[in-house]
């Protein structure tokens, strides 16, 4: 039942071949074994997993499941507000911070019938592409211990590629979702910004944050993106347009469909494991019926520059709350400004420290038109340059990552960690959608990922395509080896 993709586990349940109880306590007892290696979990929420399962339980036996994903075992990212449950970022400042709602998310994967596990690390406030920045501990890939499992979202993608969870969420700001996908090779998704809640999201970076999920397959995440999206009042950028049945478009294939190549996703430095695999995945992808053009993003060179000014200034603002005065951590002194400046010093890490200063400098008055304006232009210019290749094009199709899993301790300047994330942030500064489904391994073993970009709301094809390349292939079966 490990390993079992959520839609298998839901025809068990049904059969009565499975029980979610049996398998909630079989996912509980692979973190007790495992999870001391690699360290996924900050929290697990074991009573009310155990409480959920046998609630789902009594539904199936009654025959009134709520769907597919009742009685599956999920992972949530620790930015995810849940109710009664401590909820960190992954920073000490929030060390002890139990919120008093759901975030909308979690609100509708429990009305779904899903079974949450527990909460999963994360670099400090999402910030970081290895997991190994997060205030407590770094998380490490299922694949090859010694390596980064990618992050920010790097607890829940290790967590579903160990079987420790069945599926997963965690946040996209800037590649956090695709680029820990790949890495650990599992499916992963950024949603149109806006198609789901953010409300009861940590927030990093408010224009770009979006919720998405962590799966074994293309059809988990295809159910797991419907249980999740739509409009919600509470969010004020959530978009009120319906959400289609992602699952029952899936079938369609991808012949007609014409896939564009950017010609600026395939660059000088780049793993030649992951160009191999990418390539590779193109040829599939034209066997099965779609054209392919090349198209241009110029301005891609750019956009991860313009994505480092605008997300520490967002981050700056977002971060201000944290002052000691209403929640998590208070250190005192013997005036306000004592309290929050030493409150901060102490809770806050280095990196979130230097996004911090390099945004309120970005937005103090002086540099405002110089970085913060001038990013905002070169943002619009990556949006222009997508609509105008999405005129031409149906989806666009490249590498997730330039590299495979790096090991922990590899990048220390933060210039090369960042640059992990050139094929995915030009996606969150133009608001479009994308997934990363897993196309291979490199010569040393290690998963690669092939990102499939599509038009704002147009998950449904994104995901027929990265469906259609799955079920050519056999990826998807290949699970990592821990003893
Ligand atoms: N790695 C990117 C960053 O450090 C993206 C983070 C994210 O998507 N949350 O900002």
């Amino acid at each position: 039942m490990i390993h079992q993709p959520i839609h298998t586990l839901a025809d068990a349940y049904r059969r009565g071949d499975l029980t979610p109880t049996a398998v909630a306590e079989a996912y509980l007892a692979r973190i007790d074994a495992l999870d001391r290696r690699v360290r996924a979990y900050l929290t697990i929420v074991r009573e009310q997993a155990l409480a959920a399962a046998r609630e789902s339980e009594r539904r199936w036996r009654a025959g009134t499941p709520r769907g597919p994903l009742d009685g599956a075992p999920i992972a949530l990212k620790d930015v995810l507000c849940t109710r009664g449950v401590r909820t960190t970022a992954g920073s000490k400042i929030l060390d002890t911070f139990v919120p008093p709602y759901d975030a909308t998310v979690v609100e509708r994967l429990r009305a779904a019938g899903a079974v949450i596990l527990g909460k999963t690390n994360l670099d400090e406030f999402a910030m970081g592409s290895s997991t190994e920045h997060s205030g407590f501990h770094p998380t490490r890939n299922p694949w090859d211990l010694t390596r980064v499992p990618g992050g920010s979202s790097g607890g829940s993608a290790a967590a579903v590629a160990a079987g420790m969870a069945a599926g997963g969420f965690g946040t996209d700001t800037g590649g956090s979702i695709r680029q820990p996908a790949a890495f650990c090779g599992v499916v992963g998704m950024k949603p149109t910004y806006g198609r789901v809640s953010r409300y009861g999201v940590v927030a990093l970076a408010s224009s770009l944050d979006q919720v998405g999920p962590f799966a074994q397959d293309v059809t988990d995440a295809a159910h797991l993106l419907g249980a999740v999206a739509g409009h919600d009042r509470r969010d004020a950028t959530s978009i009120p347009a319906p959400v289609p049945d992602y699952a029952a478009e899936l079938a369609k294939g991808v012949a007609g469909l014409t896939l564009g190549l950017p010609d600026e996703y395939f660059i000088d430095g780049m793993d030649p494991d992951v160009e191999r695999a990418v390539r590779a995945a193109i040829e599939v992808l034209k066997g099965l019926g779609a054209r392919v053009e090349s198209v241009s993003l110029p301005t891609t060179r750019h956009a991860l520059a313009a994505y480092y000014v605008i997300l520490p200034a967002e981050a700056s603002s977002n971060l201000a709350r944290y002052d000691g005065v209403k929640f998590g951590l208070r250190v005192s002194a013997h005036d306000l400004v004592g309290m929050e400046s030493r409150t901060r010093a102490a809770g806050f890490g280095a990196e979130v420290k230097r996004r911090i200063m390099l945004g309120t400098y970005a937005l103090s008055a002086g540099y405002y038109d110089a970085y913060y304006g001038k990013a905002q232009s070169v943002r619009t210019l990556v949006r222009r340059e997508f609509a105008a290749a999405f005129a031409r094009v149906d989806l666009i199709v490249a590498p997730t990552t330039p590299n495979v899993a790096f090991k922990l301790g590899e990048k220390e300047d933060p210039l090369s960690m960042y640059l992990n994330d050139v094929f995915t942030i030009p996606g969150n500064l133009s608001g479009i959608t994308g997934v990363s489904v897993p196309c291979g391994f490199s010569v040393s073993g290690l998963p690669i990922g092939l990102q499939i970009l599509g038009r704002p709301l147009d998950e449904a094809r994104v995901l027929r395509a990265a469906y259609a390349y799955e079920q050519a292939t056999s990826w998807r079966g290949r699970r990592p080896d821990l003893p």
